[in-house]
């Protein structure tokens, strides 16, 4: 090849090198901008879920929560005063976690409310929760009896959203309320995902219970409602939710009891037995009850005089403890006609009782159920 062919050459290969660099460099880098940006898959793992906003429905039915009074003092309120709209303007960030729909079902205290309150709660949410746009459920009740309608709540509703009941120790008028806390981490539990078939829950100062362990245990402290026993089954932080457990016993869509067609329930009684209790309480309870639960002493137990009393009785009779904790197994009660409660307070087990004497009923369906729920 002669030296002048070879210049030709080069500068050939050269010139067609440095169009290829002009020439199809623009492309790439255009066809890079314009393109969508599409994370690696290692990426995409990393990046927060961006969903949308859930509805979540607030009943209001009144407590210290809605209570009123002095300026700065935590007694000698009036329990539900204000109004449900009244506890969600003083908590705007509520709107963060959830678009809010409110009804007003009734503003009382809780030691007032009723079987027929009850069930208009259970009714309400059963209608509600067949609308898809609706994802959650909080209910806000005064803290003395609201375990017992949370575990009303439990088998009665029939489905998966979650529903959430809540309170406060302090009424809005106190210095440091709790109840604007409760009502924001409320909404946030019933607006996550997680809570999702768990039964009926209750939150409670940054804690999560369930409806069946739940229970009030102080008079006056913040930290009023807890679960002694078996704890919280999961915390909230910020709207953050995070669980640590699941209720296993029956509820929600897996309970047989149905109060769709009910104005009332059945009356029970409970029969708070102590040193020298008067077995005329069992006479009278028997009387003006279809059902009777004992508080009895440790694991169910009670005097010589109550056993006479309660073998003659022909309503059904549970044993419960006045403990208010730990398990009664059937093998250990006093009376053959007698069921015992498993680990249901005295409440619970009277709520159970209401409902099971709603039910086709006998001796072994109530040994059954006070084992299933
Ligand atoms: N007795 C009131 C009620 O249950 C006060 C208890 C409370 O809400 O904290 O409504």
């Amino acid at each position: 090849m002669s030296t002048d062919f070879k210049k030709l050459f080069l500068f050939i290969v050269t010139s067609l090198f440095t169009i290829c660099l002009t020439g199809c460099a623009k492309p790439i880098q255009e066809a890079h901008v314009e393109a969508p940006c599409t994370p690696s898959p290692y990426v995409q793992e990393k990046l927060p879920e961006i969903t949308q906003k859930g509805t979540v429905v607030i009943l209001a039915t009144g407590g210290t929560i809605a209570g009123s009074g002095n300026a700065g003092e935590e007694t000698g309120y009036i329990s539900g005063v204000l109004s449900i709209e009244d506890l969600i303007s003083a908590v705007p960030q509520i709107e963060d976690c959830a678009n809010i729909e409110a009804i007003q079902i009734c503003n009382i205290n809780s030691d007032d409310i009723t079987s027929q309150i009850w069930i208009e709660l259970a009714n309400t949410i059963n209608e509600l929760s067949a609308n898809p746009n609706i994802d959650g459920f909080v209910i806000t009740h005064g803290t003395d009896t609201l375990e017992e309608t949370a575990y009303f709540l439990n088998l009665t509703v029939k489905t998966d959203k979650p529903v959430v009941l809540t309170g406060s120790m302090r009424p809005a008028t106190a210095l440091s309320a709790d109840g604007a806390m409760n009502l924001y981490q409320s909404v946030c539990v019933a607006a996550s995902e997680a809570s999702r078939g768990k039964g009926v829950l209750v939150v409670f100062s940054d804690m999560i219970f369930s409806a069946r362990s739940v229970e009030k245990v102080s008079t006056y402290q913040v930290t009023a409602i807890s679960a002694d026993e078996t704890g919280c089954i999961g915390i909230v932080r910020n709207q953050e939710v995070y669980y640590y457990e699941t209720p296993v016993k029956r509820h929600t869509t897996d309970s047989e009891f149905s109060v769709s067609d009910l104005e009332s329930l059945p009356k029970v009684s409970i029969v708070y037995f102590s040193v020298d209790a008067d077995p005329g309480l069992l006479t009278y309870a028997a009387e003006h009850s279809e059902g009777i639960v004992i508080a009895g002493a440790g694991a169910g137990e009670f005097s010589q005089e109550f056993i006479e009393v309660i073998n003659q009785l022909n309503i059904p009779v549970i044993i419960s403890s006045r403990t208010n904790t730990g398990l009664i197994t059937q093998d250990s009660v006093l009376c053959e006609n007698t069921v015992a409660a498993n680990t249901l307070s005295p409440s619970k087990a009277a709520v159970l009782l209401r409902l099971a004497l709603t039910t086709n009923w006998d001796h072994e369906t109530l040994l059954r159920m006070y084992s299933e729920y």
